[in-house]
Parts: C-alpha cells; sequence; structure tokens
C-alpha cells in the first residue's frame, strides 16, 4: 500500500516537472523547484528520468543569475511520435505528429458509404502506412469519430453514417497496434483543439461548433472537454429548428443539420427561386460556386446563406443560455461564409437571449489559422493523447 502510494506521488511528481517544462518552453533545474514547490534533489532525480526517456533534452546554458550559468531544459519534440486520426469526413484522414503538435506525415483514404466491419477495415489500412520503422517511439493513437463516444472507455456507442453500435474502437486498435488509444468524438476534439493550439480564451470555458457535413459543438468547462452524461454534450445537428422543415437522416424534421449544413445549403440554393441569379440552372450548385455567388453578393447565395446563420444562430442562443460561456468559435468549411454568416448567427443570437448575456458574448471562427483548419479534430487528437498519456496540455 505504502509502496504504491510512493510510486503515485513519485508519477504525480514527474508529470507536474514534464508539465512545467511543456508549458514554459525553456526551464533550469532550479525554476522548476521554484515554480513546482519541489525539493532541488527530487527536481535532479525526475530530470535525469525524463532525460533517460528522451522526453526532454539539454539544450544548453541559459542567463547567469549571479553565479554559474544554469543548463536549460526543453522538451525534446522528436522524443516522441503520436498518430492522430480523424473519422469525421468522407475521407479519413490520419498525421503523425511531435510532441508539440507539429504534423510531419499526412495519409488519406476515401470512405464515403463505408459502414460497420468495412469502416473498420478501413481504419486499419489508413493508419498502416504511417506504422514504418521510426527513430522515435510511438507514444500512441489519439481517434476522433462522429457520434456518441464514451472517451473514458474507448467505446463508440452510435455512429449513425459509419454504422457502429458499442464498437470497442480502443480495445479493437490496442490489439491490433500494441500501442495506448483514446478514443472521443470529433466536435470535441475541435473544440479541445481551440482551446490548446488557438487564441487562449482569458478564461477556462469554450465552445467550438464544426459546421461541414454535419454539425455538432464541443464544450470545455474549466481546461477540460465536458463530455456530458451520455457523451452527447453538444450535440445541437439534430435538435429541430424548423420544425415544419426537410427530414433528416435521423428520422426528425428540421434538424439544424438540415437548415446549416453546407449540404443543406446547397439543396436549399438549388430549391431557390434562382432566375436572374448567377447560380440559375438545374443542377445543385458546388460549394465553391455558391461561395463565388455570396461574395459577388448575389441576392439567392445571400439569402440562402443568411438563412442558414440565422437557424445557426438560434442553436448558439440555446447554447449561451444554458451556459453562459462567453467564448463560441465556428470551425468547418461554413467559415469560408465569412462575415455574412457571422453577422446572421449573431443578429439571431442578439435576439433570443438576455441582452446583458448576448453582449458578453463573442462568437467568432477559429483562430486556428487556414492551413491548419482541416486539421483542428488531427490537434484536438493529439491534445488528448498528451494529456491522458504525458499530463502535459
Ligand atoms: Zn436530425
Amino acid at each position: 500500500m505504502e509502496k504504491a502510494t510512493r510510486r503515485q506521488s513519485k508519477d504525480h511528481n514527474s508529470r507536474l516537472v514534464l508539465k512545467t517544462i511543456y508549458g514554459n518552453g525553456q526551464v533550469s533545474r532550479a525554476d522548476l523547484a521554484r515554480s513546482t514547490g519541489l525539493t532541488r534533489p527530487t527536481v535532479s532525480a525526475i530530470v535525469a528520468g525524463l532525460l533517460e526517456s528522451a522526453l526532454v533534452s539539454e539544450i544548453g546554458p541559459g542567463p547567469s543569475a549571479g553565479g554559474k550559468r544554469p543548463t536549460l531544459l526543453a522538451i525534446n519534440d522528436d522524443g516522441r511520435h503520436l498518430i492522430a486520426v480523424d473519422l469525421s469526413g468522407d475521407e479519413f484522414r490520419a498525421a503523425r505528429l511531435n510532441l508539440s503538435g507539429g504534423i510531419t506525415t499526412r495519409v488519406g483514404l476515401p470512405a464515403a458509404g463505408l459502414r460497420g466491419d468495412a469502416a473498420l477495415d478501413a481504419v486499419y489500412r489508413l493508419v498502416e502506412p504511417l506504422l514504418t520503422p521510426t527513430a522515435t517511439p510511438l507514444l500512441g493513437f489519439g481517434v476522433a469519430t462522429p457520434g456518441l463516444v464514451d472517451p473514458q472507455q474507448g467505446i463508440v456507442r452510435r455512429a449513425v453514417n459509419l454504422g457502429w453500435v458499442d464498437l470497442p474502437l480502443r480495445e479493437r486498435l490496442e490489439e491490433r497496434f500494441g500501442r495506448p488509444v483514446h478514443v472521443a468524438n470529433d466536435s470535441h476534439m475541435a473544440a479541445l483543439a481551440e482551446y490548446t493550439y488557438g487564441d487562449p480564451p482569458p478564461s477556462a470555458n469554450l465552445i467550438a461548433i464544426r459546421i461541414g457535413r454535419g454539425i455538432g459543438a464541443g464544450v470545455i468547462l474549466g481546461g477540460r472537454p465536458f463530455y456530458g452524461d451520455g457523451f452527447g454534450a453538444g450535440e445541437i445537428g439534430h435538435v429541430v429548428v424548423d420544425p415544419a422543415g426537410d427530414l433528416c437522416t435521423c428520422g426528425n424534421r428540421g434538424c439544424l443539420e438540415t437548415t446549416s449544413s453546407v449540404r443543406a445549403i446547397l439543396k436549399n440554393a438549388a430549391a431557390a427561386d434562382r432566375t436572374g441569379s448567377v447560380l440559375a440552372g438545374d443542377s445543385v450548385p458546388t460549394w465553391p460556386a455558391f461561395i463565388q455567388a455570396v461574395k459577388a453578393h448575389d441576392p439567392v447565395a445571400v439569402d440562402v446563406a443568411v438563412a442558414a446563420g440565422r437557424h445557426l444562430g438560434a442553436a448558439v442562443a440555446h447554447l449561451v443560455g444554458a451556459y453562459n460561456i462567453h467564448h463560441i468559435v465556428l470551425a468547418g468549411r461554413v467559415s469560408d461564409l465569412g462575415g455574412l454568416l457571422l453577422d446572421a448567427v449573431n443578429a439571431e443570437m442578439h435576439q433570443r437571449v438576455l441582452p446583458a448575456m448576448a453582449e458578453a458574448t463573442t462568437v467568432r471562427f477559429t483562430s486556428l489559422a487556414d492551413g491548419r483548419l482541416a486539421d483542428i479534430v488531427t490537434l484536438g487528437c493529439s491534445a488528448l493523447l498528451l494529456h491522458r498519456e504525458l499530463g502535459v496540455v
């Protein structure tokens, strides 16, 4: 018992030291003792272990505080690599990253229509090219899927598009690849990415809404993802916003996904009277054509985009009312719509919540730069893995 307690406190101290190095960039052993409250000999012993395991490296002498110049320590970015897997789109994606979230290799696999075992086989095939022997050890896998996911047990409770019900995805992947696997919902991971790698909000709370093929929100409370009692926190895509609206894949009518997803926007554009519009014609417009029409102030395209934004704003109002979180971030392909969408979302949200609450709320697009947008889920998976395996973020 005593031995177990000693080991736990050693683990705890080691994580604390590693987290401090990760958070500070470059620190000396004396800095570490000061900021962790641990004794110098304890810090030295822990650092020796971290150097040996190649998680940390000595990067040279720092400025002197009067005496001998101290040796600075930093995270060894390439001391481990990790694999992040994003199963949220028509293309499954995976990436190899280093410890600071830098992506070194990307792979993708067309997966539209794949369900059940076929979808699982595609995950195996997707990951295999990333398993070539490397100089650095593999820390593990972070995997994001749409649907209801139990992140503690690594079980996909229900992912409608992938045809998975109670699939023990973590167990399957750990059996196959022999490394730790962590599984979570895609929108929850997008929120974690914004919190970890984006512009830090002044508070530890944030909501990120991903709008692409589907719509889902991730809620960060007190710096950690809030999953909900049934792992569906933020599952706003299938909340009805227009009871007389279109039939949804879930069986209901007028879910947010039928008014504001990319597919719904294009469908609504096709159904509108397009006489005189640059979108006139028989076929459903493509997303780039639609964006171009919006940018050219085409009235049909603008009306459809504003209507999508208004419905989204109604959903945002409910989130503001329920959580009173001041920072709401939008991500995904609808960010192509720019200020027009933000204005519509804000206008509707302001109409639907207490003025003081609306005024204190900022709705903006993700701060993860364009080039990294497609990687927002991947980055979230990396953050989850770093938190669970090393305790550093
Ligand atoms: Zn639905």
